[in-house]
């Protein structure tokens, strides 16, 4: 095998089974439009075929001010196949977490591999980076941590702020942020910086843009915050497995109580999924479906969003700016918590003139005859005048 294999010819010395790294695209052609951008190839097999050719791509990565939770979110998958996968696509030529080397050692592994590969890895940085006191809050290798980021960027290709803390300064930039704790591209410049924010991010949007960026060298579309959008241009509310009951003005009051039992919204007890774009809704962490905050019952913390975790209280509730369809409905009745029977028909005629939404009241009609009594009415939410804008 060459010193610089490709990922198919990596994959069969490692006795990784074809079986296994199709399924893996598959995977990713469904997070990310990574399978279409590979010059239009939309099969399965396509995509695993332009990849598997590839050189398997050098990612240099590095630890700031962080939890090691984002390192830890692209092990923990439910198989240790999958973790060991991700691995064999990529080349991770230094990561303080997982190699054996300490001290001088690790020093000399992180020149090695930033030499050998100059001008073509990806950097991977993992933490917020502290500019107080000349950035000494972090040392690394004797100097200050932001002289290791600056010559190991100088270098790279590219890089990829992992998590809310690289992306912008995350949890330990919240106030009174002693370091200084910021974001990448507050103190690099010049070089493809993408974001992807989490507290964790998922695993596979980092794959995917290491893969759409070395196998069409170029990146995903950004939006302003340079995240892809293909992860972050949707707002958790949009694909909310709870927004029926927000709609229907179901929500949760207190945790344990008959509507956080009963799965209801969790807007009531601070959810900001209606205001953080991202793609937890749809792509789920450690390979098992529900396994995101929503889908376990803790309201979305807005992890994603600079200037709203570790900003707003959890149980602060965000303002809601879109109108949605609560205003178009009449308010559940909190003594009976009964719709009436004029009200219902009401309710689909008002519906579907804001098109199509009268086939979606009537599915729910059927579920308000059990709204329970503790429930609030939702003119609160959604009303013009109100919290709306
Ligand atoms: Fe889901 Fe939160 Fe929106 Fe409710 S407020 S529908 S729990 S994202």
């Amino acid at each position: 095998m060459s010193k610089h294999p490709t990922i198919e010819e990596h994959l069969k010395a490692s006795g990784v089974s074809r079986r296994n790294f199709i399924q893996l695209c598959a995977t990713l052609m469904a997070t990310a439009p990574v399978g279409l951008a590979l010059t239009g190839k939309k099969s399965v097999l396509q995509v695993a075929a332009a990849i598997g050719k590839t050189r398997r791509p050098s990612v240099i990565w590095l630890h700031f001010q962080d939890c090691t939770g984002c390192t830890e979110t692209l092990l923990r998958t439910s198989t240790p196949d999958v973790a060991q996968l991700i691995l064999d696509v990529i080349s991770l030529d230094y990561h303080e977490t997982l190699m054996a080397a300490s001290g001088a050692q690790a020093e000399a592994a992180l020149r090695s591999a930033m030499k050998e590969n100059a001008g073509k890895y990806v950097l991977v940085v993992e933490g917020a980076i502290p500019t107080n006191i000349d950035g000494r809050f972090y040392e690394m290798g004797g100097r200050p941590g932001i002289e290791a980021l600056r010559e190991a960027a100088a270098q790279s290709a590219a890089i990829i702020a992992i998590g809310s803390c690289a992306s912008w300064g995350g949890v330990p930039s919240a106030d009174p942020n002693p370091t200084g704790a910021v974001g990448v591209d507050s103190v690099i410049s010049g070089k493809p910086i993408i974001n992807l924010p989490g507290c964790p991010p998922n695993p596979y949007n980092l794959l995917a843009v290491v893969l759409e960026y070395v196998t069409m060298g170029k990146l995903p579309e950004l939006d302003e915050y340079r995240r892809p959008k293909f992860a972050y241009e949707r707002v958790i509310h949009d694909n909310c497995p709870r927004r029926a009951h927000f709609d229907a003005g179901r929500f949760a009051l207190a945790f344990g109580d008959e509507g956080h039992r009963k799965g209801w919204c969790l807007y009531k007890l601070g959810c900001k999924g209606p205001v953080t774009h991202a793609s937890c809704s749809t792509r789920h962490f450690n390979e098992i479906p529900g396994v995101w905050p929503i889908g376990i019952g803790a309201p979305c913390l807005g992890c994603t969003e600079k200037g709203v975790v570790w900003q707003l209280a959890t149980f602060d509730t965000v303002p809601i700016h879109l109108v949605t369809p609560p205003d178009t409905y009449p308010a559940v009745v909190a003594q009976t918590g009964k719709f009436k029977a004029g009200a219902a028909a009401l309710v689909g005629i008002a519906a579907g003139a804001i098109g199509g939404a009268a086939l979606m009241a009537g599915k729910r009609l059927p579920e308000q005859a059990g709204v329970a009594a503790n429930e609030e009415p939702p003119d609160e939410l959604g009303k013009p005048g109100s919290k709306n804008a």
